[in-house]
């Protein structure tokens, strides 16, 4: 396998599909990096396999369609071009039945025809969310049926022993050796597309903490083999 370097695959990507499980991962976790690949020309879509109603922030009734509302104001504010919401369960991806799951990101796929997939790590799904771990790998089993390159979002082992210890959250970090690609990122866009989304971007949150140790970096795994 020819490895290229970020700066090249950042040049070379004409079209990204973003698969996440709920709203606010495009931004929270995918913010900056989605926003790397809209400032080198780049059209990225975003699919969202649920509405997000299952968050116990926000107090709102409908919160489903609130957090919809959110999506699509983010998805401005970092230069998506389409944001597409399915209505999969919140919390309960693990129990949906993998075909529907397969179709529904097949059908994305054949939308906007991409050459670049962007998901979470499917390690633990980052932030041990089994959402977030249950999106990526469809995606990733869908972008292998097409030979399509895939990145997942991951973070370095010494941001997240950080934020173990105050927060007392449980993620997955990775070692330097097995992050393979370092991004340099402005977060400007991030921080609107956060802004969006206030029903959950809740002040003294880990995001925030976690956006601090990062600075102007993120990380990326090749997941492309990994299927
Ligand atoms: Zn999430």
């Amino acid at each position: 396998m020819v490895k290229t370097t970020m700066a090249n695959t950042l040049g070379q990507t004409r079209r990204v599909l973003v698969v996440v499980a709920h709203p606010d991962d495009e931004s929270f976790g995918l913010g900056a990096v989605i926003h790397a690949f809209v400032r080198r020309g780049a059209d990225v879509d975003v699919l969202c396999l649920t509405r997000g109603e299952a968050s116990t922030l926000g107090g709102h009734t409908d919160l489903g369609a609130v957090r919809e509302a959110e999506l699509r104001r983010a998805g401005e504010s970092l230069g998506v071009r389409e944001v597409e919401l399915a209505n999969f369960p919140d919390g309960g991806l693990e129990s949906v039945d993998r075909l529907e799951l397969e179709q529904r990101i097949q059908g994305a796929f054949a939308r906007t025809a991409p050459d670049l997939v962007l998901v979470f790590d499917p390690r633990d799904g980052v932030t041990g969310h089994p959402d977030h771990r249950v999106a990526s790998e469809v995606a990733m089993k869908v972008a292998a049926s097409h030979g399509i390159r895939v990145l997942g979002w991951a973070l370095p082992v010494e941001v997240t022993r950080v934020l173990e210890e105050e927060f007392g959250a449980r993620l997955c970090g990775y070692p330097a050796d097995e992050l393979h690609h370092a991004l340099e990122v402005v977060r400007d866009a991030q921080r609107r597309a956060i802004d969006a989304h206030a029903s959950q971007a809740v002040p003294g949150s880990m995001l925030w903490r976690r956006l601090e140790l990062l600075g102007d970096r993120e990380y990326l795994r090749d997941l492309t083999s990994q299927v």
